[in-house]
């Protein structure tokens, strides 16, 4: 068996070991294949797998592996999004994860109108408070779905994550408890045009831990496709 396919059976059996556990439905949980910096023959073949559900943080390369793969892939943009590129992925994403801040917000809404289209999207939220990380603060998660409900070509799904890179996955626990329930208060504010169903959380280091919090995207790109070489890109 080729290391693809055996990672990603491996992923999958533990993502339906924890959902038992949790007592949550395995169908509940989707696997996003991180293929940042990866070669279009390792999608290809995680493709082959059944994987349908592909992120990416680059627009360009984003852009590319789109053009070359079957059309029936849901492309993911997970990485910081800057407004000058909003234009290149508008009409290829099935979901912004995203999105920090209100000018990319309304650089979407302009770019999603041009191609009379609903852009679906996710708020990043910095739960931990990294200054290496984007996002918005737990704060102003609220204020930023209001505004954005507001837009027609636009749809709020949900939020998302990156919690700290740490050793022991446990750590995280609070942060993805922290942004589950920023989420939960949202949906009892039943706002017209928001749809708080995603929450995006969890990597190959701690997706365990995100599933038995709520998770409903985890991001999984080490797990899948072994460790990335940023070195010869
Ligand atoms: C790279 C990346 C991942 C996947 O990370 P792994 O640790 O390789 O699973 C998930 N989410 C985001 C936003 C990423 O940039």
């Amino acid at each position: 068996m080729s290391e693809i396919k055996g990672n990603l059976e491996n992923v999958r059996e533990r993502i339906a070991e924890i959902c038992e556990k949790s007592g949550r439905a395995a169908a509940d949980v989707k696997l996003i294949a991180v293929s940042k910096t990866k070669p279009l023959p390792d999608l290809e073949e995680a493709y082959a797998c059944g994987c349908r559900d592909f992120g990416e943080n680059k627009v360009q390369e984003l852009v590319e592996k789109y053009e070359a793969l079957p059309k029936d892939i849901r492309w993911h943009m997970i990485g910081h999004l800057q407004r000058n590129k909003v234009k290149y992925i508008v009409d290829k994403v099935f979901l912004i994860h995203s999105v920090d801040s209100l000018r990319l917000v309304q650089e979407i809404e302009k770019e999603a109108a041009k191609h009379e289209r609903t852009v679906n999207i996710l708020i990043e939220v910095n739960v931990a408070g990294e200054e290496s990380k984007f996002g918005v603060t737990p704060e102003s998660v609220l204020e930023l779905v209001k505004e954005i409900a507001q837009m027609p070509h636009i749809r709020v799904r949900g939020l998302m994550t990156i919690a700290p890179y740490v050793e022991d996955a446990e750590e995280n626990r609070p942060y993805f408890e922290k942004i589950k329930k920023i989420y939960v208060d949202i949906i009892h504010k039943n706002i017209d045009n928001v749809f708080m169903e995603e929450l995006s959380m969890g990597m190959t280091g701690d997706y365990e831990v995100a599933i038995s919090e709520g998770a409903t995207y985890i991001r999984v790109g080490t797990g899948i496709f072994g460790e990335r070489n940023y070195g010869s890109i």
